[in-house]
């Protein structure tokens, strides 16, 4: 008999919807038959991947064993800029596994988690799998709002998240203000501090291990999907006080972190002159962005990451089915909590370009504008 999945799924699941990832650019392919659709959707490194990643890559010469479950290398290799231990160091596959973990091992069902809104959507997703509630405080002015969300946190709360830079706004917090609210944090509460766009963050950014120096019960989590152009090796990593990281380790899956993973980070982050060129790349193309955006008088947030969130005069999921008739894949706000923005990675100079010609070219549409024939 069919059992029925109603009875049989975990009553947190009945009203679960699924994180939705980004376009594919084969989907844009079959759809519209464009050869080369122009992706700006997923915050990728529009250089690729570092070219000592994938010479490494190239070097493995068996996969027939398991990994060393504890890349100690690997783990001593992200502690030494900082100066910390490799108990302060956990791997994940992706940092969103260390995000999932994390709800695993600290919150029980009907804890609560405080979380902005809008932010990167898989922390309310996570914690709907793990029964909690969450408490989502509204961004202010597309930046956290850090005082509201304090007063938000009650006995119940587990974890807080901070996501910095801000995905889906690509704005940051003040270095100041984090440092304030960590402090002002109940001690028995974790801060998870998402900085999957620290690297692109200008000066003024908060380094989440400063937070931790001050704060043991914080876990920043960083990622070598952006900066390092590694997103399909799966490769993520947190800092945190020896005990965090102890029962993130003991909780976590064995060999997590598969060798190409492993071997391609290493090699990555020596790979100095890859990190230069993807950083001015991004720094060039934000500048290409936001110039057009204002010329085109549309509202962008001031962005610290290698994306944009920017206003649109009409629905975005609207904007986003325009755009992608043109072959050009950007990521629609309306599931991610900005109705009438768009959320678009900056690209190569020649990718942007694409795109703003596209948005120019819809815009008077948009604007509910009539385009007299022959006018420029
Ligand atoms: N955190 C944020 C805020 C992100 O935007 C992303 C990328 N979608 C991730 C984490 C995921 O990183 P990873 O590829 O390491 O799982």
């Amino acid at each position: 008999m069919q059992p029925s999945l109603d009875s049989l799924l975990r009553a947190s699941l009945r009203t679960f919807t699924a994180y939705k990832p980004g376009t594919s650019v084969d989907d844009v392919r079959r759809r519209f038959g464009f050869e080369r659709p122009v992706k700006l959707s997923q915050n990728e490194n529009p250089l690729g991947t570092s070219p000592r990643a994938l010479e490494a890559l190239r070097a493995v010469a068996s996969l027939s064993d398991y990994v060393e479950d504890d890349h100690l290398a690997l783990r001593e290799r992200l502690a030494r800029p900082y100066g910390l231990a490799i108990d302060n160091v956990v791997l994940g596959h992706g940092s969103n596994e260390l995000l999932a973990l994390a709800f695993s091992v600290f919150v029980d069902p009907g804890d609560q988690v405080v979380i902005a809104d809008p932010t990167f959507s898989l922390f309310r997703k996570d914690a709907q799998v793990a029964a909690a509630e969450t408490v989502a405080v509204p961004l202010r002015a597309g930046v956290h709002d850090l005082d509201a969300m304090l007063r938000a946190v009650t006995p119940r709360t587990k974890i807080v998240f901070v996501c910095d830079p801000n995905n889906p706004t690509g704005t940051r917090v003040e270095r100041d203000a984090l440092f304030a609210f960590a402090a002002a944090l109940p001690p028995g509460v974790l801060l998870v501090l998402d900085q999957a766009y620290r690297e692109f963050m200008d000066p003024g950014g908060a380094d989440g291990v400063d937070v931790l120096r001050r704060r043991p019960a914080t876990l920043v989590l960083r990622t070598a999907s952006k900066i390092y152009g590694l997103a399909s090796v799966r490769f993520g990593y947190g800092y945190s006080s020896p005990e965090v990281i102890a029962w993130l380790n003991r909780v976590r899956l064995p060999f997590n972190v598969a060798r190409p993973a492993a071997v391609a980070v290493l090699a990555a982050l020596d790979d100095e002159a890859f990190v230069a060129r993807s950083l001015d790349n991004n720094v060039r193309g934000k500048a290409q962005l936001m110039a057009a955006f204002e010329r085109l008088g549309l509202h962008a947030y001031p962005s610290a990451a290698n994306f944009v969130a920017v206003e649109v005069p009409c629905a975005a999921d609207a904007a986003y089915g325009a755009l992608l008739e043109r072959g050009v894949i950007v990521r629609s706000g309306d599931g991610l909590g900005m109705p009438r923005r768009l959320r678009v990675s900056v690209g190569t100079p020649d990718e942007n370009a694409a795109f703003l010609a596209a948005l120019e070219a819809l815009l008077p549409v948009w604007r509910g504008q009539t385009v007299e024939a022959g006018s420029a």
